[in-house]
């Protein structure tokens, strides 16, 4: 079952096309891996997809609704939630505060209700906070709960991101470089948590990685593109051995 589909997705910055009509699709629970050699448009098109850019052209839906239309809060209430390149997480709140935050688009409760702590309130309150725990225990850091976000090592702020999407209940996941910065323990550690989420909890991500050995270890299957255009999608072993994106990195000046 089709999750994302994006079809004939193009953007453009004035003169540069950083998204050229890019068509794929991601199946229901697992990793779909995105790869592209640097500045290839894979971060134009996560945050195309989470509402962060409007399109140039084309469509996005998921599970069968157009998205292309609404708003980066009306998309996270849908379903699509991510994580940023660089860590974007408010340093000065405890890290199960920041992962509580992940679900605030989902609730209902109203801002009398929350003055007047309404029972629903406390409800989803009561819910948030377990959720963010659960959350926080799969990804193996509910011992920092109250600590604050800041004072984390970086490879277990990185988790808490994630964490916090996972805690948001987003159906869609978009990853955008997840490792960066990850001693290559805290890598394979990454790798596994992000396997066993999909098993345990049926998420799909959509994952942008730099470090293809991670990536193409949790993909099912993978998309590559250069120049914002799609190369191939398929198998992590058809991509692999696929002679133009072989080229793509090689002309990139990339060993990757
Ligand atoms: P990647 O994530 O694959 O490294 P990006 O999606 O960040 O690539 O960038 C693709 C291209 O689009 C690059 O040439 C980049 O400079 C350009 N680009 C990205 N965002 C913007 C923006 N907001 N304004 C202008 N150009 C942008
Ligand atoms: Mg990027």
């Amino acid at each position: 079952m089709t999750l994302l589909a994006i079809k004939n997705l193009t953007k453009r910055f004035g003169g540069l096309t950083a998204v050229e009509s890019l068509t794929i699709d991601v199946e229901s629970g697992g990793v779909h891996g995105l790869i592209g050699p640097n500045g290839s448009g894979k971060s134009t098109v996560l945050n195309l997809i989470s509402g962060i850019y409007r399109p140039t052209e084309g469509s996005i839906a998921l599970s069968g609704a157009e998205i292309t239309g609404l708003k980066p809060n009306q998309r996270a209430r849908v379903g699509v939630g991510r994580t940023f390149q660089n860590i974007r997480l408010f340093p000065t709140l405890t890290v199960l505060q920041n992962v509580m935050m992940g679900r605030v688009t989902q609730q209902h409760g109203s801002l009398m209700g929350i003055v007047l702590n309404s029972p629903l309130v406390r409800r989803e309150v009561k819910e948030t906070t377990d959720r963010a725990r659960e959350a926080l225990r799969f990804m193996g850091i509910e011992t920092f709960a109250d600590e604050f976000h800041r004072n984390l090592p970086y490879g277990h702020q990185r988790l808490v991101e994630i964490a916090r999407v996972l805690a948001s209940g987003a159906k869609l996941m978009l990853l955008d470089e997840p490792a960066a910065g990850l001693n290559s323990s805290e890598k394979k550690n990454l790798g596994h948590l992000l396997t066993r989420m999909c098993d345990v909890f049926g998420s799909t991500v959509l994952l942008v990685e730099h470090d293809m050995r991670l990536l193409m270890s949790v993909s099912r299957t993978v998309s590559a593109v250069n120049f914002g255009k799609l190369i191939v999608t398929g198998s992590t072993a058809n991509v692999q051995s696929d002679p133009d994106v072989i080229k793509a990195y090689l002309g990139a000046g990339s060993s990757k």
